[in-house]
């Protein structure tokens, strides 16, 4: 047999490494983005038309290449940042494997001009699908301008593969934050469609922070230091009462990379441990710096996971540093709390949530404190702060109109007929035997199909809020709301812009049980990124099926006679009963044989 075995061309060979670089514009913006700051830039600009899909710029005033230089660093394995394995151990720089270049030259159609600053030209090179088009000295700035169009323009199954523009966009600006938070010292610039995003002075971490995520963020910010022989932290965190229902702004860095860590992250979450009110996140902005041969950041090719010769020691001092900036520590009897007003407020705030149960255990593990008088006393204090859950207000569904299932239309008298058991099933009695409804999907289900009814007529109910709530999001997330306007509004949302990134509240859909504004609207946007990562369902039932998860009725919940009553109407009001969105089941029915069987001696 003749032999078969064949080297790839380079040009394949790099569109297959491109594959883990480039999965998407924005892995495309953070590689570019790291050159430029391991060129030494001061300054740095991004620009992007159609979320990246058709053009994504990163100009910088760094150090600039050579024209061999030029031409080497679209080679694959091609670095000036190591020589030797060795160097992989102290590393200081962002690249180092030598082929985010090659792989996006690979997979689009690029554009270089560079120079460095001690020559009078620059080189521009015009590279498609790996291939050098055009070499040509220019006049051009110090620095380099790296144009990348039409990412993936020769692979199109990629190209189909990317999802829709505020997607994309999101992803962009996340790496976009991560790295302009890394590097607060530079100044960065974001422009999309020929609209400013972030025009970021160099500055400190505070400023940087405050600058992204808008002034809200000034009075929550607390820094965060701590230094042992082994690793020096040091950040903000944002104090407890400030948490968000929405993941999403919690960054880790090490050695000013940003990584993900579930092992650091509950680090942090465990020094704010009884301070958060159930699932909700601190915001938090955390540097590690350590030496990096304690350190292993070649995991992955986007070198977001890091391996620690000692994670737990890292981890102690991590959550150590936390607990100090929110003085967590000073939870201790110690401390005048009738002087704390913070603590005060804040367990007002968590018993407003209205949720006594989070009151008494927020307390219950202090009076295992061994000053336990000191904790009781202010335990009574507090009491007075804390209004408690309001009464379960009576529920209206619209959308009951009665049609009946043959099946279980009969006249039962009504009295007997329903209750509720363990604040979670309402039974009812059914001619087959017994139906249990599960209030929570059952309510899934009514929501969903009234809220897609509404986004189809453009027909909501508002009402219209007490007090108008100021809702700062991410740039992200903003752009996502802004995409969305008008369908978030025909659920029944009234929201204007008010600044950057941030808007307020006067509406919310009308009837529901859930009241709070703010956080059912964070609930929203939460549940519909999650569903969109998860699955792939059109924008409008992706919204429907998000507020109706976040909106209802939640097992625990105790219900009225009347709303028992309203909830089954519903369910059998509804084009389909039996599942929620999702596809679980909302009701069963205890069969009258099975039932019987369980009595039968035989
Ligand atoms: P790596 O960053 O891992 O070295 P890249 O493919 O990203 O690999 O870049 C290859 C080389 O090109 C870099 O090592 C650097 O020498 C050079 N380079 C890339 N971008 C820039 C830039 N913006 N300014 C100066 N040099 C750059
Ligand atoms: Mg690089």
């Amino acid at each position: 047999m003749s032999d078969i075995i064949q080297l790839l061309p380079d040009s394949i060979a790099n569109q297959i490494a491109a594959g883990e670089v480039v999965q998407r514009p924005a892995s495309a913006v953070k590689e570019l983005i790291e050159n430029s700051i391991d060129a030494k830039a001061s300054a740095i600009q991004l620009i992007v038309k159609e979320a990246g899909k058709t053009l994504i710029q990163v100009l910088d005033n760094g150090m600039g290449m050579s024209e061999t230089d030029a031409r080497m660093s679209l080679e694959r394995h091609a670095t000036s940042k190591i020589r030797k394995a060795e160097d992989l151990f102290t590393l200081n720089t962002k690249g180092f494997r030598g082929e985010a270049l090659a792989s996006i030259a690979a997979v689009s159609q690029m554009e270089m001009r560079t120079r460095p600053g001690e020559q009078e030209l620059g080189t521009c090179l015009v590279v498609e699908g790996s291939e050098v088009k055009k070499q040509e000295p220019v006049a051009c700035e110090k620095g380099t301008s790296i144009c990348v169009k039409n990412l993936f323009f020769n692979i199109p199954a990629r190209r189909n593969f990317l999802k829709s523009n505020p997607v994309e966009l999101k992803h962009i600006i996340d790496e976009f934050q991560r790295l302009a938070l890394a590097h607060a010292d530079l100044q960065f610039s974001f422009v999309q469609t020929d609209e400013v995003v972030y025009d970021l002075p160099a500055g400190k971490l505070s400023q940087r922070i405050v600058n992204i995520f808008g002034k809200s963020y000034q009075e929550q910010l607390a820094p965060c230091q701590e230094e042992t022989n082994l690793v020096k932290v040091h950040g903000y965190v944002g104090r407890p009462e400030f948490a968000r229902k929405t993941r999403g702004e919690q960054f880790l860095f090490v050695n000013q990379r940003f990584i993900r860590s579930n092992y650091l992250h509950h680090a942090v979450m465990g020094a704010f441990e009884n301070l958060l009110p159930e699932n909700s996140f601190p915001f938090y902005v955390i540097f590690i710096d350590i030496d990096p041969r304690h350190i292993d950041v070649n995991v992955h090719p986007t070198k977001t996971e890091i391996k620690f010769d000692d994670e737990r020691a890292v981890y102690a001092v991590v959550r150590s540093a936390v607990r100090q900036a929110i003085g967590s520590h000073n939870l201790t009897p110690a401390i005048d709390f009738n002087a704390d007003v913070n603590i005060i407020s804040k367990l007002s705030q968590a018993a407003a949530q209205s949720n006594d149960i989070y009151f008494d255990e927020r307390f219950s593990t202090a009076l295992r404190n061994p000053n336990a008088e000191h904790w009781e006393k202010l335990f009574e204090q507090s009491k007075n702060f804390a209004p408690r859950a309001p009464e379960p207000q009576v529920l209206r569904f619209e959308s009951s109109v009665n049609k009946p299932d043959e099946q279980f239309a009969e006249k039962v008298p009504e009295e007997k007929a329903l209750f509720q058991v363990h604040d979670r099933y309402i039974m009812r009695q059914v001619r087959s035997g017994l139906m249990i409804v599960d209030q929570q999907f059952a309510h899934e289900r009514i929501l969903y199909e009234k809220f897609l009814n509404q986004l189809k007529n453009k027909s909501a109910e508002s009402q219209q809020d007490l007090f108008p709530q100021t809702v700062a999001l991410s740039a992200a997330d903003f752009a996502l709301v802004l995409e969305m306007e008008q369908e978030i509004a025909a659920l029944g949302f009234r929201f204007e812009v008010f600044g950057k990134n941030t808007i307020v509240i006067n509406g919310v859909p009308a009837n529901l049980p859930s009241g709070g504004g703010k956080a059912l609207f964070e609930g929203l946007i939460e549940q519909f990124k999650i569903n969109q990562s998860d699955l792939s369902i059109p924008l409008k039932e992706n919204l429907a099926r998000s507020l109706a998860k976040r909106a209802g009725i939640k097992a625990g919940q105790k219900l009225l006679r009347e709303e028992m009553k309203a909830l089954i109407d519903g369910l059998f009001g509804c084009g389909t009963s039996n599942y929620t969105p999702d596809g679980t089941p909302t009701f069963f029915v205890f069969e009258l044989r099975k039932i019987e069987s369980y009595f039968n001696r035989q």
